[in-house]
């Protein structure tokens, strides 16, 4: 059995942005900045999402109701 290289400094997951240890007042990330990184991907993501969508139309609309009626 190997032994695990890493220290047991820190029960609590590394910080996801940059692979740091993580600070209790930032949790789960290791300083304000990493949370701000974080929070601009889940903003873009959503914004680019939500676009994508509003700009996506259903171009089945016709066979839909087809299948429906019979
Ligand atoms: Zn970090």
């Amino acid at each position: 059995m190997a032994r695990a290289t890493k220290p047991a400094q820190t029960r609590t997951a590394p910080c996801p942005i940059c692979g740091k240890a993580v600070e209790a007042a930032f949790k789960p990330f290791c300083s304000k900045r990493c949370a701000d990184v974080d929070l601009n991907r889940w903003l873009n993501g959503a914004y680019v999402i939500a676009g994508e969508a509003v700009d996506e139309t259903p171009p089945a609309n016709g066979v839909m109701r087809d299948l429906h009626e019979d």
